[in-house]
């Protein structure tokens, strides 16, 4: 097997989203109901993917950050998991300027991206369709998922792990 590439993931979003139930859930598939929404912290996590162990540090961001962090956790990253709530449209408006930030911070390079609208297990409670997160996804040329970290189930490709693992195949390729 292939050596051990190192890649560096953080994953962005308002607070509230899933950010951090979504991480634990990648990270030991379970369900972790209340977690401390002030907490930020890193992970580290191995996977083998399309038959190469990867190593990935995984950053969940709190979301209540000012600029001035928001662009050193940036800077830091190699690639970014973009997070909305599909039952809060306020969440979903909120990508569009993390992106423009992204930009910015990494100019000239391109950005590993991921866009994932999380809780889809929340059907009832739905704000954001799915074509619109698919068009934004467009928008910025990066792939779209629609999952939930509670059932890891429901929605669009391939769960959590498949966006955490796309993620990386996109940072790969660079
Ligand atoms: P963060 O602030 O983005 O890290 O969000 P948390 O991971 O702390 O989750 C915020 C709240 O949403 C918690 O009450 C979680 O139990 C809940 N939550 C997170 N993901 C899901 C999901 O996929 N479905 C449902 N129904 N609730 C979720
Ligand atoms: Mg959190």
């Amino acid at each position: 097997m292939a050596k051990s590439p190192e890649v560096k993931l953080a994953v962005f979003g308002r607070a509230g989203v899933g950010k951090s139930a979504l991480v634990v859930r990648f990270l030991t598939k379970r369900f972790i109901w209340e977690y401390d929404p002030t907490l930020e912290s890193t992970y580290r996590h191995q996977a083998v993917i399309d038959d190469e162990t990867v190593s990935m540090e995984i950053l969940d961001t709190a979301g209540q950050e000012d600029v001035l962090q928001k662009e050193g956790h940036m800077r830091w990253g190699d690639g970014f998991i973009l997070v909305y709530d599909i039952t809060d449209r306020g969440s979903f408006e909120d990508v569009a300027p993390l992106k423009g930030l992204l930009d910015e911070v990494k100019r000239p390079k391109h950005v590993p991206l991921v866009l994932l609208g999380n809780k889809a297990d929340l059907e009832h409670g739905r704000q954001v369709a799915t074509e619109e997160g698919e068009r934004l996804a467009a928008d910025m040329a990066c792939a779209f998922y629609e999952c939930s970290a509670c059932t890891d189930q429901v929605g669009t490709g391939g769960g959590v792990a498949e966006a955490f693992h796309e993620l990386c195949r996109e940072i790969r390729r660079r």
